[in-house]
């Protein structure tokens, strides 16, 4: 990891702007956030290579498009927040002077002034993360028919309902300014090859928002998806049926070695808590198993379902 971290250190700065063109109210436009979470800087150093690129190599740019960091102190101190997560918080009523709500500030600041005379339908938002387990890539979105069709485009697995266990996110606030959002997760933290998966990821948005006018193919000859990813993503639309809360005062552990979208069958042994054995209620798949020190999402169920 820490070679990562120090290639961060060369390119991360306390700018949060990475890109802001606005060229025409009625062409395409495109939202991209990275490093919402500033232990997640993968996504950050993905789009701005993307960005370099459309620049060095004039890429013509038909549409509308803010690129921009989200914490960009969390990202340099290495930390998911500095004090609050901020992707939590879109929706509280209470201002509290905690760093987080500085930077909300900033960003609605930010897309209220650059989506305020922007007359078309064709408005996409995309979240860049990654995951604090190993993961194959996959995206979330909200039951929103709009960000599910837009969520298609992509080969990954697509979650849609994790809104429902998760308040205050930027797709939320995003959504009700009509944009379609979609949060994607590039893979595990740690996992280098989490930076193709999210150039090929930003690359496709702009193609298929007709942002710009490129060939895939042409762009991304050097990125490659892997196959194992592409077949498992297949026409693969998952619901979260079932949420294990984990409180404070339980001591929970998850049964070593499961990773996000392992198969799993009813009563098989997920995790000890408090001495008591947790087994799977149903068949379907685990998705974020809790590995992390802390959290209240011991794990969740998804099952897959058509839409
Ligand atoms: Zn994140």
């Amino acid at each position: 990891m820490e070679d990562i971290w120090q290639s961060v250190d060369k390119i991360i700065s306390e700018k949060r702007i990475l890109l802001k063109q606005k060229i025409d109210v009625d062409k395409p436009t495109i939202i991209i956030c990275a490093g919402l979470h500033g232990n997640e800087p993968l996504g950050v150093i993905a789009l701005k290579r993307v960005i370099s690129k459309l620049i060095n190599q004039e890429i013509k740019i038909n549409g509308n498009i803010l690129a921009f960091v989200g914490n960009p102190s969390a990202l340099k101190k290495k930390k998911r927040f500095i004090d609050i997560d901020l992707n939590r918080i879109w929706f509280d009523k209470e201002r509290k002077d905690l760093h987080e709500f500085s930077q909300l500030d900033e960003i609605k600041n930010l897309i209220e002034n650059f989506d305020k005379d922007i007359k078309v339908d064709n408005k996409f938002f995309i979240d860049l993360h990654t995951t604090s387990s190993k993961s194959i890539p996959f995206i979330v979105v909200s039951k929103n028919k709009a960000s599910i069709d837009y969520s298609k485009k992509f080969p990954f697995p697509v979650v849609v309902n994790l809104d429902q266990f998760i308040d205050g996110t930027l797709i939320s606030f995003l959504e009700l300014k009509g944009y379609k959002g979609l949060a994607f997760e590039g893979g595990f933290h740690e996992d280098k090859s989490v930076l193709q998966h999210h150039e090929y990821f930003i690359w496709k948005a702009l193609i298929d928002s007709k942002i710009i006018e490129a060939d895939l193919s042409y762009i991304n000859s050097s990125l490659t998806i892997s196959r194992r990813e592409i077949l498992f993503a297949k026409d693969d639309l998952f619901e979260i049926k079932y949420r294990h809360n984990v409180t404070s005062q339980s001591s929970f552990k998850m049964m070593p070695g499961y990773e996000n979208f392992q198969q799993i069958s009813k009563s098989q042994a997920l995790a000890v808590e408090n001495g008591n054995e947790i087994i799977s209620p149903f068949d379907g798949r685990i998705f974020l198993p809790l590995y992390q020190q802390n959290g209240s999402d011991g794990f969740f169920i998804i099952q897959s379902i058509n839409y």
